[in-house]
């Protein structure tokens, strides 16, 4: 590659996106910085799944096979009611995909792949872009200012490179109308591989086993048009989350109790990203940042991949001209995204069936994105430059 251009990307956010495109940029020859506003590396979270050709792309990184040992083994699930009698079975189809892992150990195998080559910058945010013709001076909220030559915000839902560069959320966030919180606990039903659910009009409850069982996730899921509270505030989510779900039946009095010792604890609104454009100037989103699809799609790890790949190899692919770089990326990915973002909306739809049949949910498993999809991402053979 002619390293001649765009030499510096400053990546925002340190999860899914912003390491895996560190990754194949520091492989193309490109020299990667990544800020991370969290204080050290997210190490727990909830359960995603990667399908189709994110398998591909893990499996160029030379990643599958530690994945495959990450795999969470999840087997169907019960649909259980008020006394926590199962009625019916939900098949891993529908929430466990072709792989499984937790979220955090998926971020620590993309850490560990590239720090020796990248630059992490944990505890900080950018705070200032201003762009020119030949670069982007950043500001930091701790850091010195700097200079890079391309910036990728790869920092979620709630990007803040997104706000600076292309105005405040509220014109690109779609909300769901779902919110979840999601929490660790100990495996105390004693599940194997399994999860129990438990569903009322507009709401629902889950835990799931994780960690060869050793740990369990706790979620629960309501029903609301936009609310407003601070994204900051954890004891006002986990308020919201009680007040919601006091009087419901099942394991849901001890889930409340556990949650309010939770030491994770993850809330947030089901929402998708929509933009006419998802880079201006020297400046591109990656990730959720750009074209979040929504937990509903059961898709967003595998955009993230995807994009992290198309969006370093065509930069490569064009010695570092970013402007044709940029549009080739989001010509690629588009018709893909919009079909996640369209399983994400019908999703999101179904999603409170008070007490669903086996008969309903055998249909939906049958009908899970990876049976339904009719627009498979064509990956590119981009040749490193650099071996891994
Ligand atoms: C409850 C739930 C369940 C899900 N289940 C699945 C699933 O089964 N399958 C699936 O494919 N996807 C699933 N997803 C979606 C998936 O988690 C996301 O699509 C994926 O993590 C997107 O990765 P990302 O790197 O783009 O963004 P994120 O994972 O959101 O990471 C953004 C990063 O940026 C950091 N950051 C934020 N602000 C700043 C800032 N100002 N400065 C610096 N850093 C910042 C954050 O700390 C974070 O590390 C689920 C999501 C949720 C919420």
């Amino acid at each position: 590659m002619n390293k001649a251009q765009n030499q510096t990307v400053l990546i925002s956010g340190a999860s899914v996106a912003g390491p895996a495109l560190a990754y194949w940029l520091h492989r193309h020859g490109f020299t990667p910085t990544i800020v991370e506003r969290a204080p050290h590396l997210r190490d727990g979270g909830y359960a995603v799944d990667f399908r189709g050709e994110a398998l591909d792309v893990l499996d160029r990184m030379g990643l599958l096979q530690h994945i495959e040992a990450l795999d969470t083994q999840m087997g169907d699930a019960a649909m259980v009611d008020a006394d926590g009698r199962p009625y019916a079975t939900l098949p891993a189809a529908i929430f466990a995909g072709d792989l499984e892992v937790l979220k955090g150990d998926l971020t620590r195998l993309l850490y560990e792949a590239t720090r020796e080559n990248t630059e992490y910058l944990f505890g900080d945010s950018i705070a200032g872009l201003h762009q020119d013709e030949n670069g982007v001076h950043v500001t930091f909220e701790h850091a010195a200012p700097r200079r890079f030559d391309l910036v990728v915000g790869a920092d979620g839902l709630h990007s803040r490179t997104r706000a600076l560069a292309f105005g405040p959320e509220g014109q690109y966030v779609r909300h769901l109308g779902i919110y979840t919180a999601i929490f660790n606990l100990d495996n105390y039903l004693g599940l194997k591989n399994t999860g129990h659910l438990y569903a009322a009009p507009g709401k629902a409850a889950n835990i799931f086993t994780a960690r060869a069982n050793t740990e369990a996730r706790a979620a629960f899921h309501f029903a609301a048009d936009h609310l407003e509270y601070d994204h900051r505030d954890t004891a006002a989510h986990k308020r919201i989350i009680a007040d919601r779900f006091a009087g419901e039946g099942w394991e849901v009095p001890r889930l409340l109790k556990e949650m309010d010792t939770a030491q994770e604890f993850f809330f947030d609104s089901n929402a998708q990203v929509e933009m006419e454009s998802w880079s201006a100037g020297r400046i591109v989103l990656l990730g959720d940042a750009g074209y979040c699809a929504g937990p509903t799609s059961g898709r967003g790890t595998s955009q993230a991949l995807i994009g992290a790949y198309l969006l370093a190899g065509e930069l490569a692919a064009r010695e570092g001209d970013h402007t044709a770089a940029f549009g080739a990326y989001e010509r690629q990915m588009r018709p893909y995204v919009a079909e996640h973002q369209a399983l994400g909306r019908e999703g999101a739809e179904r999603f409170f069936l008070p007490a669903p049949t086996q008969e309903v949910l055998d249909m939906l498993a049958a009908n899970a994105p990876e049976n339904t999809r009719t627009k498979p991402v064509r990956l590119p053979d981009y040749t490193p430059a650099t071996a891994a």
